[in-house]
């Protein structure tokens, strides 16, 4: 008789550094995961200054500020 058992897949764990990005208006420590090389600006929104375009948008928890991430490497 077939013993079923859960199949626990190996993940393997490549130890994904992480850095917290923080918020720049409240400096609420995680705003974002991000890569631990991973270079950003972050900028609220409400001061992005003219022609600075970030690539995603989160929304701070703590402070409701919408706040512009852009990848710089
Ligand atoms: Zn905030």
């Amino acid at each position: 008789m077939e013993v079923s058992r859960p199949v626990f897949k190996k993940i393997v764990s490549r130890a994904t550094k992480k850095k917290q990005l923080e918020c720049p208006v409240c400096g609420f420590q995680r705003l974002i995961d991000a890569d631990e090389n991973n270079m950003s600006e972050l900028i609220a929104e409400e001061s992005m200054p003219e022609g600075w375009h970030p690539d995603y948008f989160q929304k701070c928890p703590n402070c409701k500020k919408q706040i512009g991430i852009r990848k710089v490497s």
